[in-house]
């Protein structure tokens, strides 16, 4: 058992996290702390290589020569296990969502006046409520969901959406992820918010979900994802049905609108956030 862990800050003047978090989850990363244009990276000793400092050095200095940021520095410290799982615990706060919605890990308590709080222990998958595309999502479906909706989510992380979903009135939900850690932690936080009888979770990809005739679909995962599931999202849409759309980056958002127009959605609503988009399509 490690006992020492290295931790790598970068902070920056324009948000870049999302693009570090890619590189470094390659590499054996194994938590990140995300504030507005800083980042830190905790890495345990037996995953830490001293070269990282300089490799990321290196792509923040292309950022910089590309116009993308105008400056960066990097910090690299050692902690004790004990401290980083305190530090990382303590930086899962609360998040008020919206004035009605709150998520927050098990460990925190929550005295606010929100009427619908979500109880997320994250444990490395995504889905916090610390990212913008899960908090945008998390608005959309208060937006959308009627009593008695049926929902897919396609890439269920945490299981936050599906657990959303449910508490704003759906009366079921089928979840899918294609990774065995995020089920299994998705079905703790499930349990966790009394919603395992109305969520049923798959592992797989969307081709294993039999079901048709959603009401609402999410789905937050990446632009190409998107664009290669685009048909599969149809044929299980209802007429009329509501598709919502994150994990788009605004810059891709009239490629993958586009390309979801051609499929035979017309796009209804959006969000943006920080370089983030999310899209609300009608089918
Ligand atoms: N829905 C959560 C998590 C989004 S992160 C939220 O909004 O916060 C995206 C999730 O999709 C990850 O858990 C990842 O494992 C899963 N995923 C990635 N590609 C997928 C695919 N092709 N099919 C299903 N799940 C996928």
């Amino acid at each position: 058992m490690t006992d020492k862990y290295f931790k790598l800050k970068v902070s920056t003047d324009k948000p870049v996290n999302d693009l570090i978090v890619g590189l470094l989850s390659d590499v054996g990363a194994e938590g990140f702390v995300e504030e507005e244009n800083e980042l830190i990276c905790y890495f345990s000793e037996g995953n830490w290589n001293s070269s990282f400092e300089s490799e990321v050095s290196k792509f923040l200095s292309n950022l910089k020569i590309e116009g993308k940021i105008s400056r960066f520095t990097i910090d690299i410290s050692e902690i004790q296990n004990q401290d980083w799982n305190r530090e990382w615990e303590e930086s899962i706060i609360p998040i008020e969502v919206t004035k009605d919605i709150v998520i927050k890990p098990s460990w925190k308590e929550y005295k606010g006046e929100a009427k619908i709080i979500i109880e997320i222990d994250p444990k490395m998958s995504f889905g916090t409520g610390h990212h913008e595309t899960t908090r945008m999502m998390v608005q959309l479906l208060e937006r959308f969901v009627k009593a008695g909706a049926k929902l897919l989510d396609v890439g269920t992380g945490t299981g936050v959406l599906a657990i959303a979903a449910v508490k704003l009135g759906a009366s079921s939900c089928i979840a899918v992820d294609t990774d065995d850690w995020s089920i299994e932690n998705a079905r703790e936080n499930i349990e966790r918010n009394g919603a395992a009888g109305k969520i049923e979770l798959i592992g797989g990809e969307i081709g294993s979900v039999r079901e048709t005739e959603f009401d609402i679909i999410t789905a937050n995962l990446n632009r190409n994802t998107l664009l290669y599931i685009k048909s599969e999202l149809y044929v299980r849409c209802a007429a009329d049905g509501i598709l919502m759309l994150a994990g788009i980056l605004t810059l891709d958002e009239k490629d993958v609108v586009a390309a979801y127009e051609q499929a035979g959605f017309k796009k209804v609503d959006e969000i943006r956030e920080a370089e983030w988009s999310a899209v609300v399509l009608r089918k």
